[in-house]
């Protein structure tokens, strides 16, 4: 008999799922609450159901619960990581940042990462395996219960491209958003990606309130193609022809993540062509300084070019922010943590 996993399953699925086992519809919607609302870290936890129910859960389903391997707090800005285990030995890592509007937790979509970018130390190791619904949402279960700190904002930047884990994450997306669960507003989650096109098409089908951030990272092809494999796939004007589709779908504002590395996409003659890539979009550009990892020889673009790089953009009337950087102290950028972690087990 394979084990049904509880946690990934939708709140109608878990009321199905209940009945299923003998039970009454309320003991579903008392079990989905357990959950996702009160963040049940087991079955023991979950007092007012029936003993005979909670034995019986135990023997039909695995119960996604994430074990707290190390959490680092930043002296610098109270930014926290977490490194996770799951189930099956792998470490992922998901991070807590606060800001004066809220708390946003980013979180981990895969271990591992197969899309190559260049500077990113989550894709070094390959892909090992997509991440369960359940263990997407878990990771905000447990940095709340364990901090203390209600959660008001996601952002689906952590290790792995979430559209290449498409159905686990849009069910992560509804479960995260729903109204017995977290109830987090969809305005206040945001999912990035490399673009990949097919995927975003289908996102935009979703009606969903969710930001779209596109990994964009370069003003042209042959650019974007010495940075991140995805680009040999797919070319700029259809990813941003996706984008706009999702713009036009949903309404919702678009978001270019743009990495600046010093020497190669950094100058003011790539602002001018990006002007030109994304003008008159509904956009705003997030212009983040690169951050180094010791496997590639990228250098961030310094203070000056980056401030250069964002003034000639506003003069075209672009609406533009630099990245503030978040725990820098711990291990700040993608995938880093994990990276160190792995690294230590192996030495
Ligand atoms: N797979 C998703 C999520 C990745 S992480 C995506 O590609 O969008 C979120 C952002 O951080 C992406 O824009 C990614 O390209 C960027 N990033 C990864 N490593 C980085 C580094 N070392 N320095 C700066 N930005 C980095």
């Amino acid at each position: 008999m394979t084990l049904i996993d509880i946690k990934s399953l939708s709140y109608e699925k878990v009321l199905e799922t209940v009945q299923d086992m003998g039970e009454k519809a309320f003991r579903g919607k008392q079990l989905y609450e357990w959950m996702h609302g009160k963040l049940a870290a087991s079955y023991d936890e979950m007092t007012n159901l029936p003993k005979s129910f909670r034995d019986k859960l135990k023997e039909q389903t695995v119960y996604t619960s994430l074990d707290i391997v190390e959490v680092l707090t930043s002296r610098i800005d109270g930014t926290q990581k977490y490194l996770f285990r799951l189930a099956d030995g792998h470490v992922i890592e998901s991070v807590l940042m606060k800001y004066k509007h809220g708390n946003s937790v980013c979180v981990s979509s895969q271990v591992g990462c197969r899309m190559g970018c260049r500077f990113c130390a989550s894709t070094l190791g390959g892909l090992n395996r997509n991440l369960t619904t359940g263990e997407i949402l878990d990771q905000i279960y447990r940095i709340q219960v364990h901090s203390g700190e209600r959660v008001s904002n996601v952002v689906i930047m952590g290790t792995g491209e979430p559209l290449d884990n498409y159905d686990n994450v849009l069910g992560f997306l509804h479960g995260i958003s729903d109204e017995y669960g977290l109830n987090i507003s969809q305005r206040n989650i945001t999912l990035s990606t490399c673009g990949l096109v097919p995927r975003i098409h289908d996102l935009a089908g979703e009606h969903l309130q969710i930001t779209l951030a596109l990994s964009l990272h370069a003003p042209n092809d042959e650019k974007r193609r010495a940075l991140m494999p995805i680009a040999n796939k797919y070319e700029l004007k259809d990813v941003l022809a996706a984008c706009q589709e999702y713009y036009d779908k949903t309404g919702r504002r678009l978001t270019f993540e743009y990495s600046l590395v010093g020497g190669q996409n950094d100058s003011e003659e790539d602002a001018a062509q990006l002007n030109s890539l994304i003008h008159g979009m509904n956009c705003h550009v997030n212009l983040i300084p690169v951050n180094p990892i010791k496997e590639r020889d990228f250098v961030q673009s310094n203070k000056k070019v980056i401030d250069k790089f964002k003034n000639k953009l506003e003069k075209y009337g672009i609406n533009v922010t630099i990245r503030r950087e978040m725990g820098r102290d711990i291990h700040g950028a993608c995938g880093q943590l994990r990276q160190s972690y792995l690294e230590s087990e192996t030495t």
